[in-house]
């Protein structure tokens, strides 16, 4: 029998983490949620659980160093092992760069940049005591394209994409494979907040619009998301290293 691997999803409780999750414990993985909410982890919890997975709820800023590996320590001496990384907790922000403060462009750096790094430092020494680990980290269009008024957000992808490149590098002897997820829009709490707070009066309008600019006619959804993060964790993808994977409808490639 296989021993039960144990999976720990950034921003688990929402969006396409929350997919994440889903598709994760769906495949028998022990899913540790964690996310700044602990209500949407526990509400995450509770909905893998009632579908029949195992999952566990931890409230964590992934900004803050220190409590990023008191929580995956203690995750790994209570599981005995951390074998999934997946780094999806990240925030948005629009602008140019003169409309981007210092503030806001800290604030980004601390969850989208940081953020990741934290949970990498913290879970790469427990990943490496097994023959074989996997990290995914949650990237974007943003990281390799230009997109106009995300100035903070596509500085903090592209750094997503190029730490990705380097964790691979670092560990491919340690049986560790890192790889980066590149979506395009994705239909989640995230872009309903950003109609919400930039278009009130015509959000539909707006939601169609920013639909049309996959070249496929429309946002992605979360467990499209999910199914391609479920497939480069499991074993049928132990070829796969150092790669960024575009799931956007087209955007990259075929936009004209
Ligand atoms: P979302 O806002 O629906 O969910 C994000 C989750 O992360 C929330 O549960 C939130 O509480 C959590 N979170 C935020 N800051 C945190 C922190 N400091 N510590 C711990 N948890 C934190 O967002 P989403 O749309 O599902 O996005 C998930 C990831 O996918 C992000 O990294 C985002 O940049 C990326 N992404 C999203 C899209 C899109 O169109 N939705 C496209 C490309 C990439």
């Amino acid at each position: 029998m296989n021993t039960q691997k144990v999976a720990i999803v950034t921003g688990g409780g929402s969006g396409i983490g929350y997919a994440i999750s889903k598709a994760l414990a769906a495949a028998g993985n022990k899913v540790m949620i964690v996310d700044l909410s602990l209500e949407s982890a526990q509400k995450a919890v509770e909905e893998i659980q009632s579908a029949g997975g195992e999952a566990e709820a931890h409230a964590l800023n992934v900004a803050e160093h220190k409590q990023v590996i008191s929580v995956f320590d203690q995750i790994a001496e209570t599981h005995g092992r951390i074998d999934i990384l997946v780094n999806n907790a990240g925030i948005g922000s629009v602008g140019t760069i003169e409309e981007t403060s210092e503030e806001e462009l800290d604030k980004v750096y601390q969850v989208n940049v940081k953020g990741v790094y934290n949970c990498a430092f913290a879970a790469v020494p427990h990943m490496k005591k097994l023959p074989s680990s996997v990290m995914v980290n949650m990237a974007s269009i943003a990281s390799s394209v230009g997109i106009p008024d995300r100035l903070a957000y596509s500085m903090s992808k592209g750094a997503v994409l190029t730490m990705t490149y380097s964790i691979a590098k670092d560990y491919v002897s340690d049986g560790l494979r890192c790889n980066c997820v590149a979506p395009g829009r994705v239909h989640t709490p995230l872009v309903d907040a950003y109609l919400e707070k930039n278009y009130p009066d015509n959000k539909d309008e707006m939601f169609e619009t920013l639909s049309k600019t996959q070249p496929i006619g429309r946002m992605g959804q979360p467990d499209e998301i999910a199914a391609l993060v479920k497939y480069l964790c499991s074993d049928e993808a132990t070829f796969i290293t150092g790669t960024n994977f575009p799931i956007d409808g087209g955007f990259v490639t075929i936009n004209n």
